[in-house]
């Protein structure tokens, strides 16, 4: 971030005196009201002060700061969904996050980490969750590094000759989006592993869906697309799992802006601080 502004600085692309309102947007939870992002113990971002940062770099501009999957889910709402003031946007990438629009508003809890669904645990026995360090994490179960993980599992053990020679002419690599393109090709086992993914989030949405009753849910990130299996799992989990009247009126779709989300959410969050004090209306 740092190398980035300062660049533009120097070439003068943007003007620091003319910088009105800034909104940036971070893949991890961040202490809205301080700025501060909670990065996993010594990793380089903990606690790191990006607002203040941000602050200094730009004196004059309204500078806000929030978890990525909060921005993108406030950018659907202000500029694609009208017609719901209660929805929970999740992103699939590399871990699980999710915004919470609560009565046409972000949700972000007592101190700011509302939606950390990634680390609802959905298997007391499973893996060790490498962000967190409790065992069987929804992200750890079923991000894409779970979901590329048993596929390479898959290929070295004989079960899929397709992931096997791709993972070969990948130099021994496996992505989510290597089995997104085989389940295309009607790979038996790249379908099972992307709707056991897909199953396993959409019990945790179920809980989401008991507890919250959203009229909608967006699904958002670099693993939503991998194949058309992934959101109709989710659906049939959501659906079997959830009390049958909160249901009656969900709808369970791609992001509407999809990765114009986050832009259209930094710009908008950014805005209305600039132009509403109380915190507690966005
Ligand atoms: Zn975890």
């Amino acid at each position: 971030v740092s190398t980035l502004v300062g660049d533009l600085l120097e070439r003068r692309e943007i003007l620091p005196e003319q910088l009105y309102a800034v909104g940036v947007g971070v893949p991890a939870p961040v202490e809205f009201a301080t700025g501060l992002i909670s990065a996993p113990p010594m990793s380089d971002w903990e606690t790191y002060p990006i607002q203040d940062f941000m602050s200094r770099a730009f004196p004059v501009a309204v500078v806000v700061v929030d978890n990525d999957a909060n921005i993108m889910a406030f950018g659907e709402l202000r500029a694609a969904v009208e017609d719901v003031n209660n929805f929970i946007f999740i992103k699939i990438g590399t871990g699980i996050g999710a915004g919470i629009i609560c009565d046409g508003k972000v949700y972000r809890g007592n101190s700011g980490f509302a939606g950390e669904v990634g680390h609802i645990c959905v298997d007391p026995n499973g893996p060790v969750c490498p962000r967190c360090g409790n065992a069987g994490c929804l992200e750890a179960m079923a991000a894409g590094p779970a979901i590329a993980r048993r596929a390479v599992e898959a290929a070295q053990t004989g079960q899929s000759p397709i992931l096997a020679s791709q993972m070969e002419a990948r130099g021994g690599v496996l992505t989510a989006e290597d089995v997104g393109a085989a389940a295309a090709t009607g790979d038996r086992v790249s379908i099972r592993i992307i709707r056991d993914s897909g199953r396993m989030i959409g019990e945790a949405l179920a809980g989401m869906v008991n507890f919250f009753n959203p009229g909608l849910i967006l699904i958002s990130g670099g693993v939503s697309n991998i194949g058309p299996q992934l959101l109709s799992s989710i659906r049939q989990a959501v659906l079997r799992r959830s009390h049958p009247r909160s249901t009656e009126n969900l709808r369970i779709e791609y992001s509407r802006l999809g990765p114009e989300a986050g832009v259209m959410g930094a710009i908008s969050l950014a805005l209305e601080r600039v132009f509403v004090t109380d915190d507690t209306r966005i």
